[in-house]
């Protein structure tokens, strides 16, 4: 099929995700049709390639087309492709599942299987909920959840979320929840200094607690780094504040490692930044390096326990699952995932690349519409304002992101922006010269949309 075929019928039969369709009728604004990846760079038909500057939507671990993880779902298809997850188990599942908890030093250690993002926050929920009734305290049934936070798009997910943009038309249709603020240090709420702050916004959290600790069953963060709430960043010791509040309310810490975790911050989980660790973790974008949809939710044995009895009425058993629970293709990927991250020793693999993109953001810092510039790990960001002295956001309608977004895939990255935030999320693999390569394409890209007058 030729190039236009392929596009009129995919306008014609897709209705894609987070987009105004008709939007599309618009040539330039035509979905890319992509024929292969390699390493950093992914191809279009037309032979264009493009530095992957996102991870493919921050799943993307080791480049694309990796040979090993290709060869570990070849062989396992010849093997089996699916296993009823009732009644039945397989190897890729208990090899992976020993693996993660070893690697969690056996502090977490219990995983509960499904399929994405969106699904692991939603067994944390209910998990956490349930634990709540079975110690007997059935009236803790609501959660508290950061403004900013994103969890992923299902009903329980979207009423822990705190984007207006995605989640307030649909405020009929969810559960309770209490918002507290969001740890945002370039804008903060308490109008702290990043030098002096002491996680004042926290009193938030404990301002709840003390209204209603009795009716809260846990709070859901994202840790480190609220991402899709436009990459903000705030530092380990608000998980280790957090801790202690969880601890004297008696409430969950739900931390949703779904952005952050295998490794994105450098640590296998975001949360080992800090010194302390949640009751659940749930986990699913660079599980399978970006090759199969799966997710986990992680848990303590204080909780597994208290679901632990006999089976008499059912009352105790924690009744949710998927049809691909524990899908044996993406576990053997997963499986073979941690084993490469391991003979990489990638802690220690990452430690240069963190410090060169650290030295390439310092370009960015004179330029007059550069408001912040963030990094935790291997992610980085750059928050654009009109003006550097008030923090004057851009509009929606100024589309500052989309247009340094296209003058990027004419010089070769894609820099999908996140609001008023340019991002930088690449696969691990990436050499310091090419960190190098595409900072300048950043930088290019964006002085054409917004000249920076100073130099
Ligand atoms: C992406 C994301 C989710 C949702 O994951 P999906 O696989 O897209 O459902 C949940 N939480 C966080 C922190 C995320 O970044």
């Amino acid at each position: 099929m030729n190039k236009k075929q392929l596009l009129d019928d995919d306008f014609k039969y897709i209705w894609r995700p987070f987009t105004q369709m008709k939007s599309l009728e618009n040539p330039n604004n035509k979905p890319i049709i992509i024929k292969r990846g390699r390493g950093i760079y992914i191809e279009d038909v037309d032979g264009n390639k493009y530095i992957d500057a996102v991870s493919s939507w921050w799943v993307n671990t080791l480049g694309h087309s990796n040979k090993r993880l290709n060869k570990a779902i070849y062989k396992q298809a010849k093997k089996i492709e699916h296993v009823i997850f009732a009644g039945f188990t397989h190897e890729p599942v208990i090899k992976f599942s020993k693996k993660l908890v070893e690697l969690l030093n056996n502090k977490l250690t219990k995983v509960f299987y499904s399929d994405n993002g969106s699904t692991a926050v939603e067994v944390a929920l209910k998990m956490a909920y349930q634990y709540q009734v079975l110690k007997g305290r059935p009236q803790k049934h609501k959660f508290i959840a950061l403004k900013n936070s994103y969890h992923g798009d299902t009903i329980g997910a979207v009423s822990v979320g705190g984007i207006d943009m995605y989640h307030k038309l649909y405020k009929p249709l969810i559960f309770d929840i209490r918002q507290a603020q969001s740890p945002y240090c370039y804008r903060c709420p308490m109008n702290c200094e990043k030098e002096t702050c002491n996680c004042e916004c926290l009193s938030s959290v404990e301002e709840i607690l003390k209204e209603e600790a009795d009716n809260i069953a846990g709070i859901i963060i994202e840790p480190l780094v609220q991402a899709a709430g436009g990459m903000i960043m705030y530092p380990p010791k608000y998980i280790e504040k957090l801790r202690v509040l969880c601890d004297k309310y008696n409430i969950l810490m739900i931390d949703d490692e779904v952005a952050m975790g295998f490794y994105r911050t450098g640590k296998l989980f975001a949360y080992e930044h800090s010194g302390v660790v949640p009751d659940i973790i749930c986990a699913a974008k660079g599980i399978t390096a970006g090759y199969m949809p799966l997710s986990i939710t992680v848990t303590t044995d204080e909780i597994y326990n208290a679901f632990y009895d006999d089976d008499v009425d059912g009352y105790k058993t924690f009744y949710h699952g998927h049809s691909y629970t524990a899908y044996p293709l993406a576990l053997a990927v997963a499986y073979e995932n941690l084993k490469i991250f391991k003979e990489m020793n990638i802690e220690e693999y990452l430690k240069p690349k963190i410090a060169k993109f650290s030295k390439e953001l310092e370009k960015f810092r004179n330029h007059k519409n550069v408001g912040d510039i963030r990094q935790t790990g291997m992610i980085c960001a750059i928050e654009l304002v009109k003006d550097k002295k008030t923090k004057e956001p851009f509009k929606y309608e100024d589309g500052i992101g989309k247009k340094i977004y296209a003058e990027g895939l004419k010089l070769g990255a894609i820099l999908r922006p996140m609001w008023n935030c340019m991002y930088f999320i690449t696969p691990y693999i990436i050499t310091e010269e090419e960190i190098e390569k595409l900072m300048n394409i950043a930088y290019e890209a964006l002085n054409k949309v917004l000249p920076n007058e100073e130099t």
